[in-house]
């Protein structure tokens, strides 16, 4: 059962609660959506611009307070809580300057008489269903892009977030947002369903699990709404030789634990072919060493506690389950005592397919380094995933990456680097992580009608 909540992952804490809100309240909120609609796709670049502009303005005045909610509902670290609130302020900026150039209709080179042009037009009410792991950024992505274009907005966040939520649909009330055109929903599950089968809203837009994207896919389908699909990953790190050894090992350690590991782009699977194996594993385990778990209230704490002792607990399982299978634990992989969902990071070599942590997703400070036999055998590990959102390929020359590059099934490749979102950049992935793209012109073209005006 859906509950809005908030409990301080640092120590265990039920700070306050939300109720759900009636079916009736549902229903009014998709009419409010559906009202605004119409005045909202009227009202002009001009107005949407100056708003999206106003949104980035105030998440940069209230950065630190809008960082310290999200420390206390989900964990993390404060310096990166307010690397977040940058990012989420910097897509705002950038739909509300470099947005609009997207817009402008394109002249399409036909054969024959007359012209065509193809606009890029809203296309109404759509739901957000997002997830607590960067409770600000995520939600930015997917509503910038669509109040540019002109799309109302009922967002729900996930049940662990609710003060955040709270602030952000504040946010836009504030920065000129009219009502209705922006609406936090605190909805469960059902209340979902009803919106998404129902004929006002026109897209639905999940980034979660697998699990919740393939229900709220599901439905999407069956009731024929657009839907985006940003679901789970277990990205490979992939370190050839030739690599800059002790760049790939502290590229790995940062990629991989960054957010307490709690990022669907972590490099959760460090490929490492044999012949450099024995001089990387050591450089990997130092850099790893440097992630002590700290009070995420400090400025200088690198992991912060897990986002809920359950979520911890599924982690302990997943290890345990390898350990216990013949995995070696090189580091980590204890509970420690007292209070918060804190765990250490956990690093595992010789996982092997009967085990859970080799094809599911590691969704904490854990990592699994493989050892594999050749270039080759590194790609066909990679691949061998249910999953394909990024990857990162180390290797002697960019020539020879971006071979490798070529052959990962995946969303998004970083070459020298792992895979870093910004605004600008198209962010999606393949296979079981979903369905469509967010951010940059790939972002705003989801739920556009892309509508052809032909004049004879
Ligand atoms: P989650 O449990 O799937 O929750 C995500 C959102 O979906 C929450 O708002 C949740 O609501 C809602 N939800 C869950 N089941 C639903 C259902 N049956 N119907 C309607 N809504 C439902 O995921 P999470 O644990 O919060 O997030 C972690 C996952 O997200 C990881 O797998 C991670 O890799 C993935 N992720 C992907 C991306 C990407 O861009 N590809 C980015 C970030 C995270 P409640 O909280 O109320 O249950």
């Amino acid at each position: 059962m859906t509950k809005y909540a908030t409990v301080d992952p640092t120590t265990g804490e039920l700070v306050r609660e939300f109720p759900v809100m009636s079916d009736a309240e549902a229903d009014q909120a998709l009419k409010r959506s559906a009202d605004a609609y119409h005045g909202w796709r009227e009202a002009g670049l001009a107005e949407r611009t100056a708003v999206l502009s106003r949104i980035a303005e105030l998440h940069r005045e209230h950065a630190t307070e809008l960082a310290e909610l999200m420390t206390l509902e989900m964990g993390k670290p404060i310096a990166q809580a307010k690397g977040e609130v940058e990012l989420s302020a910097k897509i705002y900026e950038y739909y509300a300057t470099t947005g609009p150039r997207f817009l402008a209709d394109e002249e399409l080179d036909i054969a024959g008489d007359g012209r065509a042009v193809v606009r890029t037009a809203p296309i109404g009410p759509l739901l957000g269903v997002m997830p607590w792991n960067f409770p600000y950024y995520q939600v930015a992505r997917f509503v910038a892009p669509n109040l540019l274009l002109g799309n109302t907005i009922l967002l729900k966040h996930a049940g662990s977030c609710p003060q955040q939520a709270l602030r952000i649909h504040e946010i836009a009330e504030a920065a000129g947002a009219p009502g209705g055109v922006y609406q936090n929903v605190f909805a469960d599950n059902g209340q979902v369903a009803t919106m998404i089968a129902d004929a006002r809203l026109q897209g639905v837009s999940l980034t979660g699990s697998e699990r919740a994207g393939s229900v709220v896919g599901g439905l999407a389908g069956k009731h024929l709404k657009k839907c985006v699909l940003e679901l789970g990953g277990s990205d490979p790190f992939l370190v050839l030789p030739g690599a800059d050894l002790p760049q790939a090992a502290a590229a790995a350690a940062t990629g991989r634990f960054a957010n307490t590991g709690q990022a669907c782009t972590s490099a959760k699977r460090i490929i490492v072919e044999a012949s450099v194996w024995d001089e990387f594993l050591p450089a990997f385990l130092a850099e790893a060493a440097k992630w002590q778990v700290g009070d995420p209230r400090l400025p200088e704490t690198k992991l912060g506690p897990m986002s809920s002792i359950p979520a911890r607990g599924e982690l302990a399982e997943q290890v345990a389950d390898a350990a216990a299978r013949g995995a070696t634990v090189h580091m980590g992989g204890e509970i420690p005592g007292g209070d918060g969902a804190f765990y250490p990071a956990t690093v595992l070599s010789g996982v092997v397919p009967s085990m859970r942590a080799y094809r599911e997703e590691l969704f904490g400070p854990a990592v699994v380094l493989h050892k594999a036999e050749s270039v080759d055998a590194a790609v066909e590990l990679a691949n061998d995933s249910p999953y394909g959102l990024g990857g990162a390929v180390f290797a002697r020359d960019e020539a020879e990456a971006d071979v490798v590059a070529d052959r990962l099934d995946v969303g998004m490749v970083g070459i020298g680097t792992t895979v870093k979102s910004a605004p600008d950049l198209p962010f999606g992935g393949v296979k079981n992580s979903g369905i469509g793209r967010e951010l940059g012109r790939f972002g705003l073209d989801e739920f556009a009608n892309k509508k052809l005006i032909r004049t004879a």
